[in-house]
């Protein structure tokens, strides 16, 4: 699967790791997010507490991972990382709540997807910092309090709606990170390329910036595989015309939309009219998750304004229609 946008890093990406600013200044861009938790990272450094619960949110790629272990390296503890996915049982849950030491970050990437019995475990670490185990079956079960070190939760998920309202309510701070201008992305591309060693032109790396759907993740894979265009074919820089030419290949378009965008916009316009189309037909019509067209594509094509949302499913606006060129149908 050689796809530019996906759901989760690919294997090959260890690369990215190296790429990770370590220090909130580094981090470009979502400043709202980011001079909040400025302030509140002071304020706790300061009381010598752990800072509080954190909620991020936003879709996958932009950097939720990354601002975590910069939150966990500026308090100067320890990052711990897990998914919602990865936790089966609240056994596990407990193992590494108890592996904490004082002030240290637990990242729960998806964190919407833990389950029921799991999350429960949750409700009472992060308001009390104390796990209440049940020992025992049966007449003779007891459940005994554990007080476990004072630690940060920071959540990640792609819909804060997918959330049960209970653990969501736990979070002192809830940020929404946003989709980064162009001229935030080609901070990001220019910072890569300089630790990469790659030599490339403004004009370069503001197509590649342009073409990234908003999405640091994407603009460094986009990054990577036009440097291999920019080595065979041109003198190894990236101009904007061996960007253009690389990315054309790549089948992603001027707006940054890839073939499964198109596929899903031209399907919507041939098969169901230009919509209203519920969520279920189209996955089906296209063969693709449910989740992957709500997390992925169809956020960036709501943003860019070609689909909208409706009661009665989406739909194809004027401008997705003249975005794949074909006319849109005027009513009579
Ligand atoms: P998420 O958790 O939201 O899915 P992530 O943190 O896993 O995203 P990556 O795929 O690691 O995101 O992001 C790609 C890379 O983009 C990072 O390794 C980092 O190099 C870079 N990056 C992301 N956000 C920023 C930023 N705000 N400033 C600088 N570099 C960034």
């Amino acid at each position: 699967d050689d796809r530019i946008v996906t759901m989760n890093e690919q294997s090959g990406d260890d690369w990215q790791y190296s790429l990770r600013p370590r220090h909130l200044r580094e981090y470009i861009g979502q400043d709202k997010a980011k001079d909040n938790l400025d302030i509140f990272i002071k304020a706790a450094l300061n009381r010598q507490e752990a800072l509080d619960h954190v909620l991020l949110y936003g879709p996958p790629g932009l950097g939720k991972t990354t601002l975590a272990g910069i939150i966990a390296n500026e308090m100067g503890v320890n990052f711990r990382i897990t998914s919602g996915p990865a936790i089966n049982h609240s056994g596990d849950l407990a193992a590494l709540l108890t592996n904490l030491n004082e002030r240290d970050v637990l990242f729960i990437d998806e964190i919407h997807r833990l389950s029921r019995n799991v999350e429960e475990v949750l409700y009472s670490a992060m308001e009390d910092f104390a796990l209440d185990i049940v020992i025992g079956k049966g007449p003779s079960a007891r459940s005994i309090r554990l007080d476990i070190a004072p630690f940060t939760l920071i959540g990640a998920t792609t819909r804060a709606g997918a959330l049960a309202a209970p653990l969501r309510d736990r979070f002192g701070v809830i940020s929404r990170l946003e989709y980064y201008k162009p001229e935030d992305l080609v901070l990001i591309i220019k910072r890569a390329a300089e630790i990469l060693d790659i030599g490339i032109e403004d004009k370069g790396a503001l197509e590649i910036a342009r073409r990234s759907r908003g999405t640091p993740r994407i603009a460094n894979r986009l990054l990577k595989r036009v440097r291999d265009f920019a080595q065979v074919t041109g003198d190894g820089v990236i101009t904007d015309q061996i960007a253009d030419e690389a990315l054309m290949r790549l089948e992603v378009d001027k707006m940054g939309l890839d073939h499964t965008d198109r596929r899903m916009l031209d399907s919507m316009i041939k098969k169901f009219g230009g919509g209203p189309v519920g969520i279920d037909t189209l996955a089906a019509a296209i063969s693709e998750e449910n989740d992957t067209i709500e997390d992925v594509y169809e956020p960036y094509l709501l943003q860019l304004g070609f689909i909208n949302r409706t009661p009665r499913g989406r739909t194809v606006t004027r401008a997705g229609y003249e975005h794949m060129g074909i006319p849109y149908p005027e009513m009579e």
